[in-house]
């Protein structure tokens, strides 16, 4: 595994394998890879002749209040991670030549955006979605795996590509979770083994919402308010949101269908986690 910072370089290597014929895979993250990134890396290898993972903590996507100076990093430890998968090109560009101090272009798509996350989180998504088209700009891809952890974010990336043409197939990942139903993320290092036990609420409440949908409960204000109660029960979350709604359009579902996602977004403590799921098939998630 070869791990390259320069953005030229970068696009030179990636011209060499598309010269050759060869298709190339990207799954782009922050870094401080837990098994979540590496089972994405082990999907993009199978889809692909070359994976190229892309480690950069993208400023534009964090908020002026959140957690970007502490945002775990450790280059060596997730080198030594990745060149365990089947990585050719660990990319770890620097935030001065990814943004030049006069960068002022956003790509932004409205709608989708507007809801969920991008409610608590107003420039979040167009950070997300501008330095993703920046990769895609730099790295030409054939494909690019996104975990459905951040469903939204997958939403986005999806309709992005979608409405501006690029000819790169987006595959979903399905949720890596910890043995005791802890979705894996980057930021459940800030919890405490306290907020950590706290944090299984989100799992407790999906697994609730799966067995109310199989008995049959369509009405979506009776599972949220079942929800809320779950998560309350625990002092000190807060609930950012619990929704229910479309898995294309990210629209509220009153009625609860094999088509809708459960969306969760918590506080435990300072950290904001989420989580989700798919009251339907998580096969869905693929397409
Ligand atoms: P991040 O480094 O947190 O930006 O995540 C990089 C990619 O890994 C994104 O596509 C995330 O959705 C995905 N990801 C993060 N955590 C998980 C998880 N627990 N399961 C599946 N995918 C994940």
């Amino acid at each position: 595994m070869q791990i390259i910072h320069h953005l030229a370089d970068m696009t030179r290597w990636s011209n060499e394998v598309i010269a050759g014929g060869k298709a190339l895979a990207l799954v782009p993250t922050m870094g401080y890879f837990h098994a979540g990134h590496l089972s994405l890396m082990r999907q993009a290898g199978r889809l692909a002749d070359h994976v190229v993972v892309s480690l950069f903590v993208n400023s534009l996507q964090f908020g002026p209040r959140e957690d970007l100076s502490r945002y775990p990093r450790d280059l060596q430890r997730d080198a030594r991670l990745a060149e365990n998968e089947k990585v050719d090109i660990l990319f770890v560009p620097t935030s001065e030549e990814m943004y030049a101090p006069d960068f002022n272009t956003r790509v932004r798509v409205n709608g989708i955006t507007d809801t969920l996350c991008g409610q608590q989180r107003p420039t979040h998504f167009e950070g997300v979605t501008t330095v993703v088209a920046k990769l895609f700009n730099i790295i030409k891809p054939h494909c690019a795996v996104f975990g459905q952890k951040d469903f939204q974010q997958l939403s986005v990336i999806r309709k992005m590509v979608r409405e501006l043409n690029w000819d790169i197939e987006i595959f979903a990942h399905p949720i890596v979770r910890e043995e005791d139903g802890l979705a894996m993320s980057s930021r459940n290092t800030y919890l405490s083994s306290e907020e950590r036990s706290k944090a299984l609420c989100l799992n407790k409440a999906i697994q609730h919402a799966k067995a109310r949908f199989a008995d049959g409960l369509d009405d979506s204000d009776l599972l949220i308010s079942e929800i809320r109660d779950i998560i309350s029960a625990n002092s000190g979350v807060n609930i950012d949101y619990i929704s229910v709604v479309d898995k294309d359009t990210l629209s509220d579902k009153e009625v609860i269908d094999s088509q809708s996602v459960l969306a969760l977004a918590i506080k435990v403590g300072g950290t904001r986690l989420i989580d989700n799921c798919f009251m339907g098939s998580d096969s869905q998630i693929s397409n």
